[in-house]
């Protein structure tokens, strides 16, 4: 199957931030040949303005942001930098695309969900979910949608961006006290305490979809599968086993397969201390996408 990846346009960061922006290339070594793997297209500004408050968006293109705006996005401006936050967002609309045609689609990226209609933070540039779902909504592909945020940290741009739509419902399942701290509120928000595991995290995740998809009836459904609720993550407060995280994976691709949902999948976050752990946990969602595609 065809996937995206935007891991070629890397961006400078100083010497020992935290950010790990290797794990893409590294990702994209180990699915080559299971998977194809597609350098994704920038989406053009237009459709980001679909989305995101004009004056922002003209801060980000021109290296404006303010200083404030600068801290919380943790990630230094350059040209590159906004090259790659739009090929991002370019990658999850190939991959709606693809799954409005085949059922499924991946980018092995985006999931940049702490980007709302007017700010940019938490390394988040702009809201590649939301992007995509008003640009599959114009194409007439779809329009009743459910997004599914599996990473540590509450999706508080999505929630924000998508706030009193009534054809989006929005899940996060997260973290209790992790980052944000100041909640913008999903639609059903699950905060799970410190050092939740497996089985408790899979039971909170079937009865969170239980309650979503009746709600949601999604024609599209995009699915976060972060890696940071991964036991070994430096940031995540969860302490989910890579066997546990394959069984995530397998049980929200199944259930969203199984409402009639095209489903796009995106990776978000994921800060192992060992990148190496990172992409195994990103490497297994691709094999279970690509598992649900044959
Ligand atoms: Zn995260």
């Amino acid at each position: 199957m065809d996937v995206w990846s935007h891991d070629r346009w890397g961006i400078p960061l100083p010497a020992g931030h935290k950010f790990p922006i290797s794990k893409y290339t590294l990702l994209r070594e180990r699915v080559q040949g299971r998977v194809t793997v597609l350098d994704s297209e920038a989406a053009p500004w237009e459709w980001l303005a679909a989305v995101h408050d004009h004056d922002l968006l003209g801060r980000i293109r021109d290296g404006e942001l303010t200083v404030r705006e600068q801290r919380g996005l943790g990630l230094p401006w350059s040209e590159v930098l906004v090259e790659r936050g739009r090929r991002s967002v370019g990658g999850t609309l190939a991959a709606a695309r693809h799954a409005l045609e085949h059922g499924l689609g991946m980018n092995l990226g985006g999931g940049t969900h702490h980007a709302g209609h007017d700010f940019a933070r938490g390394y988040c540039l702009f809201n590649d979910v939301a992007v995509a779902l008003a640009r599959v909504r114009a194409d007439g592909g779809a329009r009743r949608a459910l997004v599914v945020d599996c990473d540590v940290h509450q999706g508080d741009g999505t929630a924000q961006a998508l706030a009193g739509d009534p054809d989006a419902f929005t899940l996060s399942l997260h973290g209790a006290r992790n980052y944000p701290f100041q909640r913008i509120p999903s639609d059903l928000d699950v905060d799970l305490p410190t050092g939740t595991g497996d089985d408790d995290y899979l039971r909170a995740l079937e009865d969170a979809l239980d309650t979503a998809l009746p709600h949601a009836r999604p024609e599209v459904a995009f699915y976060l599968a972060g890696a940071d609720p991964f036991e070994g993550d430096r940031l995540g407060r969860l302490a989910l086993t890579k066997a546990g995280l394959r069984a995530r994976d397998e049980l929200v691709v199944e259930r969203l397969r199984g409402a009639g949902a095209a489903v796009v999948v995106v990776l978000a976050g994921g800060y192992a201390h060992d990148v190496t752990d990172t992409v195994d946990i990103n490497a297994a969602t691709a094999a279970v996408v690509a598992a649900a595609d044959a």
